[in-house]
């Protein structure tokens, strides 16, 4: 009897880390063969892939941050009543009512705490959010945030027929944002704070969907952002900076730096600028000056994910462009 218990309690644990990340509405096509259509909305007269996650857009010169994922009930009128769900357990970390404020219309953030790393899922378009939410507020795996919607504040609104809601996995840059950018953008609106798009990095929700459904349990979100592909290698002369904190995971060791200090850090970026792998240098490590020494850069990669425009080849050299300086300016702040 006991044993039963037991057994009974460690397949509900077992159940329950295999889903750590659940699909975020009703529709489950994205686990379907051939599902893509029904899963995905593509922009105006462009097929689905164009919403999906990555350098999708305008001849891959264009990111789109999340996906677009399409809505399966609507109300009398035509308008989408879908459920939008938590994706994981969490606390809510931003709530943005005011759909004239941003081109994700009404949107969401709830953060997460997984394998050590802190997570933040992003839900935009929505009709309407639950009202009682309130930052801080715990939520469940699962549990109705929101219902689906298109408010946008774009000159061309979503239609009906491709109402979806947007959905984001993110990192957050750096908690100090909201100075940084007063500082950068003297002359710039910043009206979420620490919540505007440029302070989240946000990696591919599919590709976390469908590695979970397929490895279930041996699934890692940590071994996924270590598995990236490296579009360039950079090094910092900066020894603390919040990234190093909140994701400490990502950090491998290096003996030479914990013997002699550490005077820097060699940073692997992936296309989207997301920062997975951070290595401490010491001083007898690091050729150079420079602030942001741009080591190497994957050419592959640049010519496969070129949207965020982070490096640039000037004649036979590669250089880090002002995105790619800023962005390095933001995360080490
Ligand atoms: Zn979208």
């Amino acid at each position: 009897m006991g044993g039963q218990v037991i057994c009974g309690a460690l397949l509900i644990a077992v159940a329950a880390q295999a889903q750590t990340f659940q699909l975020p509405s009703a529709n489950l096509a994205l686990f379907e063969k051939g599902g893509e259509e029904r899963y995905f909305v593509g922009t105006v007269g462009k097929p689905w892939m164009t919403g999906t996650f990555g350098c999708v857009r305008t001849g891959g010169w264009q990111m789109h941050e999340g996906l677009d994922i399409r809505c399966l009930q609507r109300d009398h009128s035509g308008e989408p009543t879908d459920p939008v769900l938590a994706t994981a357990d969490g606390t809510v970390a931003y709530i943005s009512t005011r759909p004239s404020l941003s081109n994700y219309g009404k949107y969401l953030i709830l953060r997460h705490q997984v394998e050590g790393l802190e997570v933040y899922s992003l839900y935009a378009h929505l009709r309407e959010m639950r009202h009682d939410l309130k930052v801080g507020q715990t939520v469940k795996a699962g549990e109705p945030v929101a219902v689906m919607g298109r408010a946008t504040n774009t000159r061309e609104s979503i239609s009906k027929d491709r109402a979806h809601l947007h959905f984001e996995f993110n990192l957050l840059v750096n908690d100090r944002f909201a100075s940084w950018y007063k500082k950068t953008f003297p002359d710039q609106r910043n009206d979420h704070g620490d919540w505007n798009g440029q302070n989240l990095l946000a990696f591919d929700p599919r590709a976390v969907f469908l590695g979970q459904h397929v490895q279930g349990a041996k699934f890692s979100l940590l071994g996924f952002l270590q598995g990236q592909t490296e579009l360039c290698r950079v090094l910092v002369r900066k020894t603390y900076f919040p990234w190093l904190k909140r994701y400490a995971a990502l950090i491998r060791p290096n003996p030479v730096a914990e013997k002699e200090g550490v005077a820097g850090y060699e940073i692997a970026l992936n296309f989207n600028g997301l920062a997975f792998e951070l290595i401490p240098r010491a001083a007898s490590e690091i050729k150079g000056k420079a602030k942001f020494h741009l080591l190497s850069v994957n050419e592959a990669e640049y010519h496969k994910n070129p949207a965020r425009r982070l490096v640039a080849r000037k004649g036979p050299r590669w250089e880090l462009t002002s995105h790619g300086l800023n962005l390095l300016e933001l995360l080490t702040y």
